[in-house]
C-alpha cells in the first residue's frame, strides 16, 4: 500500500495513511458511511499533474478514484485502499462576459462558480447546494433552479478539457471528439478525467424572486394538490421543489414545529417581479404558512438557501426517480403517508424527507439522444433523502427510503437521473440510460477506458455495445 511512488514531475500534494492531514482529507466528503481509507490521496495543482498521475496509474493498471466536490451519494470520491485524485487544489474560475462563458477547474464548487459569474449578472444551470462539486454534477447531468429556463447543466456545457485514462490531454467538444462529448455529458466520470469545464452563461435577473414557505401537516394534502396544479402549467421562469417530512431543527423553522410533520415549498422565479407576483399568486393567496417567505432576493441567496442539506461527514443514502408529467393525487398521497412515518431522529443531523421537483420546460427541448443525460419527457423528479450519524440508524433509514421507492414503483419511469440516487447495480444502470444509450456508453468505455481504471462511479463496464441499437446486434458483436 505504501509503495505507490509517483514520478518526481508530480508537483501537487501527496497524503498517505499516517500523515497528519490524512484523516481530515479522507473524510472531507458528504457520505462517509464507507469510512474509506485510501492508499494515497494526491492533490494535483494543474493538468500536467493529473496527466502524470494517470500515466502512472495506467502503467501499473491501478484503478483511480476521483474526488471533485465530494458529494457523491455512494461516497465514491474516496475509496478504500485506492489511489485518489482529489481536485481540492484546482479551483480556478474565469469568466468571459462578452462571450458569455465560464471556464472552471474540476475542483470548483457550485457556489464558487455562481459567485464568479453573478459578478457579471450571468449564471449557468447548476445544482441547489453550494458546496456540491461542479465536476461530478456536470458529468452526471445537472438539474437546478435554472433548468426549466435554460435546460440541464449538460445542455450548457461547451467543452471539457480532460485527461484520458492513459494520461493524454485532450479537448472534448462537439467537433474534436463528438462521441466522447456526448458521453461525458451524463455518463459520469467513466471515460476521462475532466480537468476544466467550459459553460455557457445566461443573463440572470437581479433580483430574482424566491425563498421557502413552510406548512403544517394538516394543510399538506391540499397544499400538494395546489402546488402540483401550479407547477404543471408553470412558465419556464418558475422552478420549485417540495420537501415533505419531519421539519428540521433549522433556524427557519419555529422551535415548536421542530420534528413535527410538515411541508416546505422552495421556489425560484427568474422573471420580472411583476411576472413572479402573478405566477406565484395562487401559492401566496393560499396563506397558512407557519414560517418562511418568498421575496425579491439575489440568485446567490437562492443558490445557498438549501445548504444545510450538504453537511459533510455523516452517513447518507438516497433513491430517486422520474414521474410522468400527468400525475393524479395518488403519488402525493403516498408520499405524505410515508414521509410522516420516518424513523425517529436520534441525532440532530438525522433526517428523512421526500423531495418532489418539477422538471419540464426547456429540459424537454433537448431530445433524448442529444446527450447521455437528457430527461426529455420526465415531468417530475422524486427523491427520498436520508442522513444519519449513529451506525445503528443505517438500516432503518435505508429501509425507509426503499419503502418510498416501492410506494411509487407503479408511476416511476424506468429512466433515472444517476446523480441523485445511490448505485443500484448494472441492470438498474442499464434501465436508467435505456438500452440503446447504455450500449453506446459501453462501446465508448471500451474505446477510452478498456481497463476500467475509472471504475469508482456509476460504472459502465467496457462492452461491445451489443445493445447499442444503431446497427444490428449481430454485426456489432461480430465487429468487436
Ligand atoms: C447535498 C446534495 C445536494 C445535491 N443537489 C443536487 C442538485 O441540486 N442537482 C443535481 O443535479 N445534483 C445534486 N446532487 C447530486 C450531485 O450532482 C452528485 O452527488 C455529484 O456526483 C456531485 O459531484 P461532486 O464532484 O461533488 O462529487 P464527487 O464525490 O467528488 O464525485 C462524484 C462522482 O464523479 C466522479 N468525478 C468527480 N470529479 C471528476 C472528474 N474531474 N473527472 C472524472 N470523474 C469525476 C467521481 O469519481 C464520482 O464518481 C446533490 C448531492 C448532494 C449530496
Amino acid at each position: 500500500v505504501h509503495e505507490l511512488t509517483l514520478p518526481t514531475s508530480f508537483r501537487g500534494e501527496q497524503i498517505r495513511p499516517g500523515d497528519g492531514a490524512y484523516n481530515a482529507a479522507r473524510t472531507r466528503i458528504f457520505n462517509t458511511a464507507a469510512d474509506a481509507k485510501p492508499a494515497l490521496i494526491v492533490r494535483p495543482i494543474d493538468v500536467d499533474d493529473v496527466a502524470a498521475v494517470m500515466r502512472y496509474a495506467s502503467a501499473h493498471e491501478l484503478p483511480v478514484a476521483i474526488r471533485g466536490g465530494g458529494h457523491d451519494l455512494d461516497g465514491s470520491g474516496m475509496v478504500d485502499s485506492a489511489l485518489v485524485i482529489d481536485f481540492t487544489r484546482m479551483r480556478r474560475v474565469t469568466v468571459d462576459p462578452a462571450q458569455r462563458l465560464a471556464r472552471a477547474d474540476a475542483g470548483v464548487l457550485l457556489g464558487e462558480l455562481d459567485r464568479a459569474t453573478c459578478a457579471h449578472r450571468l449564471a449557468t444551470v447548476s445544482g441547489t447546494v453550494s458546496n456540491t462539486g461542479i465536476a461530478g454534477l456536470t458529468l452526471g447531468g445537472g438539474i437546478g433552479w435554472l433548468m426549466r429556463k435554460h435546460g440541464t447543466t449538460v445542455d450548457n456545457v461547451l467543452a471539457f478539457e480532460a485527461v484520458t485514462p492513459i494520461g493524454e490531454r485532450i479537448l472534448v467538444d462537439p467537433t474534436s471528439h463528438p462521441d466522447l462529448f456526448w458521453a461525458m455529458r451524463g455518463g459520469g466520470g467513466n471515460f476521462a478525467v475532466a480537468t476544466t469545464i467550459v459553460y455557457r452563461l445566461h443573463p440572470i435577473a437581479s433580483p430574482v424572486t424566491g425563498g421557502r414557505l413552510v406548512y403544517a401537516a394538516e394543510d399538506a394534502a391540499e397544499l400538494i394538490a395546489l402546488w402540483r396544479g401550479l407547477m404543471l402549467d408553470a412558465p419556464r421562469e418558475l422552478a420549485s421543489t417540495l420537501i415533505i417530512g419531519m421539519l428540521p431543527r433549522f433556524p427557519f423553522v419555529p422551535k415548536q414545529h421542530h420534528d413535527r410533520p410538515g411541508v416546505q415549498v422552495t421556489v425560484c422565479h427568474v422573471g420580472s417581479q411583476e411576472q413572479a407576483e402573478r405566477d406565484l399568486r395562487p401559492l401566496l393567496d393560499y396563506g397558512n404558512t407557519i414560517a418562511g417567505q418568498v421575496k425579491p432576493t439575489s440568485y446567490l441567496e437562492i443558490q445557498s438557501m438549501s445548504d444545510a442539506m450538504g453537511i459533510h461527514g455523516y452517513c447518507a443514502y438516497e433513491l430517486g426517480g422520474y414521474l410522468p408529467p400527468r400525475i393524479d393525487d395518488r403519488p402525493g398521497e403516498r408520499l405524505l403517508a410515508r414521509a410522516f412515518d420516518t424513523p425517529p431522529r436520534r441525532s440532530p443531523v438525522d433526517g428523512a424527507v421526500v423531495m418532489l421537483t418539477r422538471m419540464g420546460g426547456a429540459v424537454d427541448e433537448h431530445p433524448d439522444e442529444s446527450a447521455a443525460f437528457a430527461p426529455e419527457g420526465a415531468g417530475w423528479y422524486w427523491n427520498a433523502v436520508v442522513q444519519w450519524a449513529l451506525p445503528d440508524q443505517a438500516e432503518p433509514m435505508r429501509k425507509w427510503a426503499r419503502s418510498v421507492r416501492d410506494d411509487l414503483h407503479e408511476e416511476t419511469l424506468d429512466r433515472c437521473y444517476v446523480n441523485l440516487t445511490v448505485d443500484q447495480g448494472e441492470d438498474w444502470l442499464r434501465r436508467a440510460y435505456g438500452e440503446r444509450k447504455y450500449g453506446r456508453l459501453e462501446q465508448l468505455k471500451a474505446e477510452w477506458d478498456p481497463l476500467n481504471l475509472l471504475r469508482y462511479n456509476k460504472n459502465v463496464r467496457p462492452g461491445n455495445g451489443a445493445s447499442h441499437g444503431h446497427e444490428s446486434p449481430g454485426l456489432m458483436t461480430a465487429g468487436r
